[in-house]
């Protein structure tokens, strides 16, 4: 299916709505019927019946049939929150007593959910460096169910080879999930490589105006279907018709700010390694990056978030330059017309600094849609080091 079709026309049937271009927001709780035995129907099946909105509503099937097929796959669920879609198809597929292989350092709440929220209910975890399949592969236990990934981190962008990976896990049946939150559909399609599950915040590329919080699961029908018919309708983080709608917007325009956010890191990421101040640059479709042939083989392109470390490692210095940022803003999130930078500092007490630790040192930065110059200017000007 072509791109400008999925985003411009797939499952907008605007006869049904005067023609409009852009599809009504159907804000309503719940849908009536005519019959009984249309009513016992919807009730006996809710998956596909529109029946009350905690499940479908109309303008969320807009949004789902679009996302599906951005992935290549069957069906797509969306949620109140990107950590939703992660949470909700674990919780449906694992049981006391299961075992998850998980990459290292996964983005903060989807670690909490693992080490505080499961471990209640008898689901361990063991957390492996996933840039070797060989890791993932020795972790494996007897009760393992699920190989949790996120290739790239979107902090310090380490990459599963997503393939292999795969191939790992359904010769011993075993379900692969992935955060694929980085990349967006448009730069990565892990169902294609063989992965089963693929959930992102959308409140990151797909909402792209940082004024929606929502995520996206998409996968098999026979998975989404049964993940729908218990957890999905238990936990019911469901997502407003409004901000469903707003994502449809966001859809639109998804391919250009993309390669807008795409071009402009390529300008800052080689101003900023040529920088005397600056040490090491991190980002997936840099030159020397330590995994650059695994990015080019399954990366179609590379979002705007990177890291950097400053050759001066003293907390003073990594605080200064933030401080110093007049029109970079300072907050967590990314993917919104905003360049935002967040230092690993901000996450921890300043007592707790460890400066050989390099996940310490790192900046992280992510390139919204201002013009490079501009941004290289306030860049200039916070490490220019006078206080
Ligand atoms: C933001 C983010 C999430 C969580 O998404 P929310 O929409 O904030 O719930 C999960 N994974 C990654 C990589 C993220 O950046």
């Amino acid at each position: 299916m072509e791109l400008s079709y999925i985003l411009n026309e797939l499952g907008e049937e605007r006869e049904n709505y005067f023609n409009a271009v852009s599809p009504p927001i159907i804000q309503t709780s719940n849908f009536t019927f005519k019959t009984i035995a249309d009513f016992r129907q919807a009730l006996e099946n809710e998956f596909d019946a529109m029946l009350y909105s905690r499940g479908h509503n109309p303008t969320l099937n807009i949004l789902r049939q679009k996302l599906a097929a951005l992935d290549g796959a069957e069906d797509a669920l969306v949620f109140s929150s990107g950590i939703a879609a992660i949470s909700v198809p674990i919780l449906a597929l694992l049981k006391q007593g299961d075992h998850i292989v998980s990459v290292e350092n996964p983005y903060s709440w989807t670690i909490k959910l693992f080490n505080e929220f499961l471990s209640k209910f008898g689901i361990s975890t063991t957390f492996v460096d996933g840039s070797a399949v060989e890791n993932i592969e020795n972790a494996i236990q007897p009760n393992t169910r699920l190989i949790y990934l996120e290739s790239p981190n979107t902090f310090s962008y380490e990459l599963q080879d997503l393939q292999a990976v795969a191939q790992v896990a359904k010769a011993k049946n075993i379900i692969t999930m992935t955060d694929n939150s980085y990349c967006s559909p448009l730069y990565q399609q892990p169902i294609k490589l063989g992965i089963d599950l693929v959930a992102q915040s959308a409140t990151k590329y797909i909402g792209g105006h940082s004024d929606v919080v929502a995520g996206v699961l998409t996968g098999s029908k026979a998975l989404i279907s049964r993940i729908f018919n218990h957890e999905f309708m238990n936990i019911g983080a469901s997502l407003s018709p409004h901000s469903a709608w707003l994502l449809i917007r966001g859809l639109r325009t998804l391919p250009l700010r993309l390669q807008r956010s795409f071009e402009t890191t390529k300008v800052i990421t080689a101003w900023l390694a040529q920088h005397p101040e600056v040490d090491r640059v991190i980002w997936p479709f840099m030159r020397g990056f330590k995994q650059a042939a695994l990015a080019q083989q399954q990366m179609q392109g590379c979002g705007g978030l990177f890291s950097f470390t400053l050759k001066d490692t003293s907390v003073q210095k990594i605080e200064n330059f933030c401080n110093k940022l007049q029109h970079i803003l300072m907050a967590v999130s990314w993917g919104g017309h905003e360049s935002l930078i967040i230092p690993s500092i901000a996450g921890f007490p300043e007592a707790d600094f460890d400066k050989n630790n390099a996940r310490h040192l790192l900046i992280r930065m992510y390139v919204g849609l201002e013009d490079a110059d501009y941004l290289i200017k306030d860049l200039e000007q916070a490490l220019s080091g006078k206080a």
